[in-house]
């Protein structure tokens, strides 16, 4: 049986005592993340391929849906030579870059790239050098989109999911690890509320931008996959359903 994330953290303390246990996050969790983002896209592959078809050209799901199984299927390359969290997540950034097409394909890429230069060449780190290489990510979004908060886009959903963990670090449980299981709830949570509070907006980016009012009252699928994200994130260090 695979050991849990908290067993785990547990065994490598060094006083043995029962305060909080430092959490801190190598290439296995983002494996982990990785391929629990590739599971629920390909379970949601159609919901996100209809929210597409409503504002978009109908194929955020499928784009979405063939990068990440590709991630998957080259994890034993992407591993090799003893990845760190990275070197891991810059070989996933090239792999969305060249498979997933699409205004979402350099975005999610960029993303990804961003928070691997960030995180840098250790073999693990803590929650808030993670929590400061995700908001580098996002930044990196926000460049390349050249968007902002409201134009209906994935940031809607990034942003706020960023900002809640950096907040729940903020809090006096940070770095524990039941803190930093609980910062990912909250993220998860934040990024639908976020997607949720720019359905009724009218879209100022992107595809769904060339509908004007008709984009108003549906839901943005990149905002949509970066729920899923997020609650992959979540799943990949506490393990719990999603929501959508
Ligand atoms: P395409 O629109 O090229 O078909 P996808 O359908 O895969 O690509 O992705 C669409 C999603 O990409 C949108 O729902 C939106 O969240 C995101 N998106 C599009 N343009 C931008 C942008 N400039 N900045 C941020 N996100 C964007
Ligand atoms: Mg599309």
């Amino acid at each position: 049986m695979a050991m849990g994330r908290e067993q785990r953290a547990a065994g490598g303390r060094a006083d043995g005592g029962s305060g909080p246990v430092a959490a801190t996050i190598a290439t296995d969790d983002l494996v982990r993340w990785l391929s629990r983002f590739a599971e629920l896209v390909a379970d949601r592959r159609e919901y996100l391929t209809e929210l597409d078809a409503a504002i978009g050209d109908a194929d955020h799901g499928i784009n979405m849906d063939r990068g990440l199984s590709t991630v998957v299927a080259r994890l034993p390359d992407l591993l090799a030579d003893g990845a760190t969290p990275g070197s891991f997540t810059a070989g996933v950034a090239r792999v969305l870059i060249s498979t997933v097409g699409g205004a979402s394909g350099p975005l999610y890429g960029t993303f990804f790239l961003r928070l691997g230069g960030a995180l840098g060449g250790e073999a693990a780190v803590s929650p808030e050098t993670f929590a400061a290489a995700l908001r580098q990510g996002l930044d990196g979004v926000v460049a390349r989109g050249r968007t902002q908060l409201d134009d209906k886009t994935m940031v809607d959903a990034m942003a706020p999911a960023v900002e809640a963990i950096e907040s729940a670090l903020a809090g006096r449980a940070g770095s524990s690890g039941l803190g930093w299981a609980a910062a990912l709830r909250d993220a998860a949570v934040a990024a639908a509320a976020g997607r949720d509070r720019v359905t009724p907006l009218i879209a100022r980016k992107g595809r769904a931008s060339y509908l004007g009012e008709r984009s108003a009252g549906h839901a943005d699928p990149g905002a949509t996959s970066t729920i899923l994200l997020f609650e992959a994130l979540r799943d990949a260090f506490a393990g719990s359903a999603s929501s959508i």
